[in-house]
């Protein structure tokens, strides 16, 4: 049998070495120099055209490739990276959790399952964060994608401990009405995990705000009864801790309270909040977090990991793998050798093949340690009030919403079209980028402090930038 001998793997490792180190030095040169860049730019089409072409037949140069990329790629991503990114809620991402991430390819590990250190690392992290919530050593996690999938996944678990397992085999029962609970200002991951259930983003009820912008619990206590009433089986409240918009902390506390009074499941979306358990001037808001049945949050939002590093934590392990666990004979299970090792991070989620997510996250905390990733939480809200006093200091700008973390929202004088025009005029220009939502009906100036490497001179620069915006437009 005639075989090619061919891999993929390099003729000339010395050159290729060469090249690695390369560009390698062009990200390290491009982390250090971050502040040099704006933070986004418009792409211009024939930069978007450089990737419309058939599929190489041919094989490339991997230096030019790399070239390609440093001139069409690198200078067109969103700016994250940047201490000037203020948009949405995106982390910075550091050089340590860079380094882990190519060591990480570098293993090409599965964390599927089997009996493997890489799955022992990711068990250790999970006993990290049961610690920093104070949840059980019972508790089950699992690293996945984002926050929306470990919403997702959470829903699953307590539609579960309200059907039983057999809703696994036959689906939903005919009249089950299921409904559930979060506040009108929760993200749309909620409603989508409830729709992917298959119980449908009508069953999820949102619950109006109070004058912080948190779950009314008065009017949830309304809602759940109002449902009880009309023969409905409210089975889940998904709280949130941090919201996207502005910021706030649902009354975690009070509604664990409510949530044992009609035994219903309490999940909290603490997608980027949770992390502030690192922060101790921002722990105790999160008080009663330790009473969810289960938490979903990110370690590539605050946490600073890059992307992407979702977890979600779930109080009663047993009942998460009996939401997820199935027989497969090519998933046999042994005492000795490879397969041994059960459960498998495999039986906790959808997900057979997984990535190493848990190296770049133990590096992070390893070298960084929870001291200075807390302090860095605590500098992005300590950098938010600062913006809210110089807001508050400019006749011009008006603030829309209390600053509860590190998100603070305000508008220029002038109708909505103002100031989005500001808004997509700032973006462009480079200089800074906040993004926008809506308060109360108004189209409000959104930024979010998120990145480590923001500064009082970046949120200098955003107020400066959105005055003189401003001037121009009258
Ligand atoms: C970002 C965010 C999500 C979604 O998380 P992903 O990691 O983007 O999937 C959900 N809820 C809140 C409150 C968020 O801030």
């Amino acid at each position: 049998m005639e075989t090619s001998g061919e891999t993929l793997d390099p003729q000339d490792w010395h050159e290729f070495r060469r090249q690695s180190h390369r560009m390698l030095d062009d990200m390290l040169d491009y982390t250090e120099k971050l502040r040099d860049r704006p933070v986004w730019q418009p792409i211009p089409q024939e930069v978007r055209d450089v990737f419309r072409k058939a599929m190489p037949e041919k094989s490339g140069d991997m230096a030019e490739i790399h070239a390609l990329f440093m001139k069409n790629v690198l200078p067109y991503a969103i700016g994250n990276t940047h201490p000037g990114f203020m948009g949405w809620v995106h982390g910075g991402g550091t050089p340590v959790g860079m380094m882990a991430e190519m060591l990480a390819a570098g293993l090409n590990a599965n964390l599927g399952g089997r009996d493997q250190i890489p799955v022992e690392v990711e068990r250790q992290l999970l006993r990290w964060v049961r610690a920093l919530f104070a949840f059980p050593d019972t508790a089950s996690g699992l690293f996945v994608t984002g926050t929306s999938m470990a919403n997702f996944i959470s829903v699953l678990v307590a539609r579960t401990a309200a059907l039983g397992e057999t809703v696994r085999e036959t689906g939903l029962p005919e009249g089950h009405g299921l409904v559930a609970y979060a506040s009108a200002s929760a993200h749309v991951s909620i409603s989508q995990a409830l729709d992917m259930s298959g119980l449908g983003a009508a069953a999820l009820r949102k619950v109006a705000l109070d004058e912080r912008f948190r779950m009314d619990v008065k009017a949830l206590e309304a809602a759940i009864s109002q449902d009880k009433a009309a023969g409905l089986r409210p089975f889940m409240i998904a709280a949130t801790a941090g919201s996207v918009d502005v910021g706030a902390i649902d009354p975690l506390d009070e509604i664990a309270e409510l949530a044992k009074r009609h035994d219903l499941w309490l999940h909290v979306d603490g997608a980027y909040g949770a992390l502030g358990m690192l922060a101790e001037e921002i722990a105790p808001l999160l008080k009663g977090m330790d009473r969810a049945d289960s938490i979903a949050f990110d370690f590539h939002k605050w946490g600073q990991v890059p992307y992407d590093a979702g977890f979600v934590l779930v109080k009663n392990g047993e009942l998460h793998r009996r939401t997820f666990a199935s027989p497969a004979a090519y998933l046999q299970r042994e005492s000795r050798g490879m397969a041994a090792g059960s459960p498998w991070p495999c039986d906790f989620g959808p997900d057979l093949s997984r990535s190493f997510r848990a190296l770049k996250t133990w590096f992070t905390l390893e070298v960084y340690g929870t001291e200075k990733l807390g302090r860095a939480i605590s500098n992005t809200c300590a950098l938010a009030r600062y913006l809210r006093q110089r807001i508050e200091a400019a006749p011009m700008l008006e603030l829309m919403a209390p600053v509860a973390l590190n998100i603070v929202c305000f508008r220029h004088l002038g109708d909505d079209k103002i100031n989005a025009d500001i808004v997509a005029a700032l973006q462009e220009s480079g200089i800074a980028a906040p993004s926008t939502t809506r308060i109360n009906g108004r189209l409000a100036i959104r930024a979010a402090i998120v990145n480590h490497r923001t500064e009082r001179r970046d949120v200098d620069a955003l107020v400066d930038a959105v005055i003189g915006l401003g001037e121009k437009t009258r």
